[in-house]
């Protein structure tokens, strides 16, 4: 009694540590200061291990790993990186195992390694297939906007623009209008990048039509943008009108508003210097060297110094902004070494064991494979069942399917928990699975839900309902008293079998799916094939 007590007590917990670790997953940008935040995630790292959820402690240290890298602590955020990494492909976990692969989509992106940036984002792509659809358009969302970036970053913009569209499809689906804007914002930036500056203005009609209809904040990030944009047309003094009052905000005490704040200030110096007031330009750039030595915003820096030499070239000062330029040159060499190490430690640790290899083909495995019970999926039916099908109907041999569907499951989920409810259905797996075992060649498949599959090659109607009336009676005589108290577990099963009338299988998938709501008509717990229904009862 105490342990369920204790048990329960714990599943709380654990819902808590949830949603708290997803608040954080999905807004780790909105946040105040990283450091402050650091505290926090390092207690619910804490809180995991103490919970025994290795999967939750290392999505947090994830969030950690965010945090370091935007503290200027590269080199700690990558062997984090590094170490959620291996764990998610040695524990083949595929939540975390697409969360580190974006992560270091973004991380090689951010220091320059556009290859590996590219190869990461597809791996997250690939990955986040095996999740269940509702829990991951959002994920799934970000894998596609991380893939179109890293194509935008390799130059490769036809593909960029391909995944941007996919991504703004997904986005339709992701109730989350702040999403969408990012997505507009990422294809205006590379729109810019790709030197289609009317594109790129096309794109922020767009952004400011849909934050005017979701009453949105138009972000620095985004208002720089559009001064890029006016600057690379020439139209420098709209460029300064844009970027003036954000830079008047940078002093505030919002962390990322001082970073967008710093680079805000070197476009800003450009477009002085466009403008020809050499002066501003200098006291511009005087203000974002501050602060990024205050913040250590090591590459903002170095942007900077490369606008101070042009600066003064442009002011005809050339021997200092030979100077400056050499500076800038040290400058950038020095970041690319803190880069180079950072990235040769991921890339040795990763790579030299031949990981990456491995990572395609356990990604691609994981791809069929329900997350929850560990049976096939509905993509491995999908592919498996018209070859089997096709032997069937070729060769004469019998070919049985079974679809299995809890009954008033939804009734579990609500008087005991979602949890007893998902052990529930880890057991119901278990049972079909060892009646699959019995059978050569045949398997189980969740199809979605608490639905089943149970697919029977070479086995005959009567065969097939034999076996299913003894899976019903397995289930509901299973001990079910420790997951879900007094409340039963029955299921109803609709079989059908090849025969002439069958064209392809989905012909045989749909007779079972219409036979399994006979039984669901005539009271559940019962097993209804072709003969049953056409009236002849077996005993
Ligand atoms: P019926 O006997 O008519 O089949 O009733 P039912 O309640 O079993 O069927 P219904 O389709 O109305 O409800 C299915 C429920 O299954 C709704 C959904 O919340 C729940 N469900 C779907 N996937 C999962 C899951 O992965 N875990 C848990 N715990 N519940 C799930
Ligand atoms: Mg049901
Ligand atoms: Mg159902």
């Amino acid at each position: 009694m105490v342990s369920q007590v204790q048990t329960l007590r714990a599943g709380a917990a654990e819902r808590d540590l949830e949603a708290e670790l997803e608040a954080i997953e999905e807004r780790p940008r909105l946040s105040l200061d990283p450091s402050q935040v650091l505290d926090q995630v390092r207690g619910l790292v804490v809180q995991a291990q103490l919970l025994g959820r290795d999967d939750l402690c290392h999505r947090t240290r994830l969030v950690e790993a965010d945090l370091l890298g935007r503290m200027g602590d590269v080199p700690a955020a990558a062997r984090i990186l590094h170490d959620v990494h291996t764990w998610a492909v040695t524990h083949q976990d595929p939540r975390v195992l697409v969360l580190s692969s974006l992560r270091l989509s973004l991380f090689f992106g951010q220091v320059g390694d556009y290859a590996a940036a590219l190869e990461h984002a597809v791996l997250a792509m690939e990955s986040v297939d095996v999740l269940v659809p509702a829990a991951s358009i959002m994920l799934r969302f970000r894998c596609m906007m991380a893939l179109a970036n890293a194509y935008g970053d390799m130059g490769d913009f036809a593909a960029a623009r391909e995944r941007y569209a996919d991504a703004e499809r997904l986005s339709a689906e992701v109730p989350e209008p702040l999403a969408h804007l990012r997505l507009l914002n990422n294809v205006a930036f590379t729109e810019l990048q790709s030197g289609d500056v009317a594109a790129s203005a096309q794109t922020v009609t767009r952004i400011l039509a849909h934050a005017t209809r979701h009453d949105l904040v138009i972000d620095e990030a985004i208002r720089e943008t559009i001064a890029r944009i006016r600057l690379s047309t020439g139209r420098a003094a709209e460029a300064i009108e844009i970027l003036l009052p954000i830079v008047r905000k940078a002093d505030s005490e919002r962390y990322d508003e001082v970073d967008s704040g710093a680079a805000c200030l070197v476009t800003l110096a450009a477009a002085y210097r466009a403008a020809g007031d050499l002066e501003r330009a200098e006291t511009a750039l005087r203000r974002c060297r501050q602060l990024c030595a205050d913040r250590g915003l090591v590459s903002v820096d170095v942007e900077a110094q490369r606008e101070q030499a042009e600066v003064l070239a442009a002011g005809g000062r050339f021997e200092e902004a030979l100077a400056a330029y050499k500076d800038f040159y040290a400058a950038s060499m020095q970041l690319n070494t803190v880069q180079r190490d950072a990235r040769a430690r991921v890339l040795q640790a990763m790579y030299e064991t031949g990981e990456a290899r491995r990572l395609g083909e356990q990604a691609r495995e994981l791809s069929l494979r329900d997350p929850l019970t560990g049976l096939y999926n509905r993509r491995f039916v999908d592919a498996e069942l018209p070859l089997l099908f096709c032997r069937a109907a070729e060769s004469g041999t019998s070919l049985s399917l079974a679809v299995v569907d809890l009954d008033h499951f939804k009734r579990i989920n609500d008087t005991c928990s979602h949890e007893a409810g998902d052990q529930v259905l880890q057991r119901v797996a278990e049972l079909l699975d060892a009646r699959a075992q019995t059978l050569a060649g045949s398997f189980a498949a969740r199809l979605g839900g608490e639905e089943f599959l149970l697919v029977m090659p070479g086995t005959g109607e009567d065969e097939a309902m034999t076996r299913m009336r003894a899976l019903c009676q397995s289930i509901r005589e299973h001990d079910w008293r420790p997951v879900t108290g007094a409340v039963p577990v029955t299921a109803s099963v609709g079989v059908s079998s090849f025969r002439d009338g069958h064209d392809t299988e989905t012909d045989l998938l749909r007779e079972a799916d219409a036979l399994l709501y006979r039984s669901k008509a005539d009271g559940r717990d019962r097993v209804t094939g072709p003969a049953v229904a056409a009236g002849y009862r077996s005993p």
